[in-house]
């Protein structure tokens, strides 16, 4: 079981470093192995390689800004990677011989502007003034990136059926579920979808909360059999997108690639859970991504 205790992701320093960069950096003597964007404000978005094998699990975490506890979450699964990468086994899996073949990239957060303006509120930036009239003085259910983009409603996927559930519901640039002026118009996202390009990954899991719910793509054979496995061995129950949770995510992309992709509605309660949830949550999931390779 990982050690790290649940901490607030940001501030960052400068350069981007937070505490749990710093504590995986001090623990393992490991730093992010790539920078995989810059976000709107000029933050870096970084990922950790864990693992020598060349087939790729991509993991993702806090594309919604009100969700930065799966950060938390992947901060963990790195932690418990890299303190079985020698040696050890998870659910009588040999980490070693399992690390020799795959590859982790795990990027903890997706969207840190997003989760710097949920916290500390608007800071005197140049998108000052658009974000007061969007948020209307209120951040308290902020989910998408500096500019009002929902991140997971921004790849390239029924972007143009989604245009129009947006004009039906009256869906604008702000806290939440507007989907950008075109896929991939953000560089958090097009960052992304530019390493799933380059790196072809052979499973794809993004973290999100809550409701103890796992999506899954495309709708074949395979991954249906890993999403049964991921169910039993999470205890999570297995889900349809519906509504305007079906358009523009992540796995919505990869899964249109023909990637086996997982989306984890992680925890329960009201968004933002509480940070202190982490470990329970990590208990319940953290083995189960570790081991996905295997059931591949
Ligand atoms: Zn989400």
């Amino acid at each position: 079981m990982s050690l790290i205790e649940p901490v607030l992701l940001l501030p960052a320093d400068e350069s981007g470093r937070t505490k749990m960069t710093e504590y995986i950096e001090k623990k393992y003597g490991i730093r992010p192995a790539l920078t995989v964007a810059r976000s709107i404000l000029s933050r870096p978005i970084e990922g950790y390689i864990v693992g020598k094998g060349k087939r790729y699990i991509l993991v993702t975490a806090t594309h919604h800004a009100l969700e930065s506890i799966t950060t938390n979450i992947a901060f963990m699964l790195i932690d418990l990677l890299l303190s079985k990468e020698n040696v050890g086994s998870i659910n009588g899996v040999d980490c070693k011989l399992l690390l020799s073949k795959f590859a982790f990239i795990i990027i903890p957060c997706v969207n840190p502007d997003g989760v710097e303006l949920r916290l500390h509120g608007i800071a005197d930036t140049p998108l000052k003034e658009r974000q007061m009239r969007m948020s209307r003085g209120d951040l308290s259910t902020w989910q998408a990136n500096s500019r009002g983009v929902d991140l997971n409603h921004n790849y390239d996927f029924g972007f143009v059926t989604y245009k129009t559930v947006e004009r039906e519901h009256g869906i604008v640039p702000g806290p939440t579920l507007y989907s950008g002026e075109s896929p991939e118009s953000e560089p958090e996202t097009h960052g992304v979808a530019n390493l799933v390009r380059i790196l072809s990954p052979v499973a794809v899991v993004s973290l999100h909360t809550q409701g103890e719910e796992i999506f899954f793509g495309p709708n074949d054979e395979k991954s249906t059999r890993i999403a049964d496995r991921l169910s039993s061995l999470t205890g999570y129950s297995l889900s349809v997108p519906k509504g305007t949770s079906a358009f523009g995510g992540l796995c919505d992309y990869t899964a249109s690639l023909g990637i086996p992709s997982f989306t984890l509605e992680l925890g329960r309660g009201r968004n933002p859970l509480p940070e202190s949830n982490a470990p329970r949550i990590f208990s319940r999931v953290g083995n189960a991504v570790a081991i996905l390779p295997t059931l591949l």
